[in-house]
């Protein structure tokens, strides 16, 4: 199962909460997975369409506990899914469609007529549990969550403008999240790509066992990420530290082959020969071996007068 299909099955598992967040997740799912159309004498049926077995009961699940609505469920390939099996929830006038339309604030009466709205309802946004509850419900209907293996992305794709725009503006409801608006094959993309804000929103959303699962996959690349820059970073210093060793070798060499070892002065010399008796030792551990022990600075000055005598003697 994918990183995203697990979301929503932890999702799907969440309580339904108060009465007006369960009508906030039913909007935020009839706008990102639904279609509505007229089944003639003035009723209006409504079409669920999702790829998940969970999502689907959910749906159906809520439509009859907290709305007393009944919906029947098609297991069958669907064109939207490409092939893939879907699961289509078809939730007709009568047993309901009219009624939910109206609790969703998706159709509301003009007078005698009826007008229908477009994107969210205001009523959703006034409440933080009501906005949880609406995220929720745009994601189990329109939302992806890549793997944190491979990257960060969290989508919301929409076919209208209007229910975009609304969950645009729901992102920014909360701190410091901001989701940004693409096009994709005539379709509309509101996505978020940091991983903090990916985090938050599963939060948000409540799918904490994803959210672990998400954190530690992110603490592990992060870690590889330092490990590997701290590694690069003492390498470095090695590769400087045998440089440096065995450029003080070539000098102490040179000045032995000439001979000339005896006219170092003493403090030189003694250093000198600890350096050809300890090639791989640092600066530090080279004074250490003094007697007395001297500071690397001074173990560096006496190599830096060495050089010059080799150069020079
Ligand atoms: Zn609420």
């Amino acid at each position: 199962m994918s990183f995203s299909s697990e979301v929503k099955s932890e999702l799907a598992r969440t309580a339904f909460g108060k009465s007006c967040c369960a009508s906030a997740e039913l909007a935020g799912i009839i706008r990102s997975c639904g279609a509505i159309h007229i089944e003639g004498k003035g009723d209006l049926g409504v079409r669920l369409v999702t790829e998940n077995a969970a999502v689907a009961r959910r749906i159906k699940t809520l439509l009859s506990e907290r709305f007393s609505a009944d919906a029947s469920l098609l297991v069958g390939e669907h064109s939207f899914a490409r092939g893939r099996r879907a699961y289509a929830l078809h939730l007709s006038g009568k047993r309901g469609g009219n009624r939910i339309l109206r609790e969703t604030d998706i159709v509301k009466p003009a007078g005698s007529r009826r007008h229908m709205e477009e994107g969210l309802s205001e009523r959703f946004f006034r409440k933080k549990c009501c906005r949880k509850a609406l995220l929720r419900g745009l994601f189990l209907g329109a939302g992806t969550v890549s793997d944190p293996k491979s990257g960060y992305n969290l989508e919301l794709v929409f076919a209208d403008e209007a229910t975009a725009a609304s969950a645009r503006k729901l992102f920014g409801s909360f701190t410091d999240l901001k989701a940004g608006v693409r096009q994709r094959r005539g379709r509309i993309v509101v996505y978020l790509k940091d991983s903090e804000q990916i985090k938050d929103v599963l939060t948000i959303m409540g799918a904490h066992a994803k959210l672990l699962a998400f954190e530690d996959v992110r603490l592990m690349k992060e870690l590889r990420g330092r490990t590997n820059r701290v590694n690069n970073c003492e390498l470095a210093n090695v590769d400087r530290a045998l440089a440096t060793s065995s450029r003080e070798l070539d000098a102490i060499q040179s000045i032995r082959r000439r001979n000339l070892l005896d006219e170092l002065p003493s403090g030189l010399l003694d250093t000198a020969l600890i350096r050809l008796d300890h090639p791989d030792a640092t600066l530090a551990e080279l004074g250490a071996l003094h007697t007395p022990p001297i500071g690397k600075s001074a173990v560096s000055a006496r190599m830096k007068r060495i050089e010059k005598f080799a150069e020079e003697g």
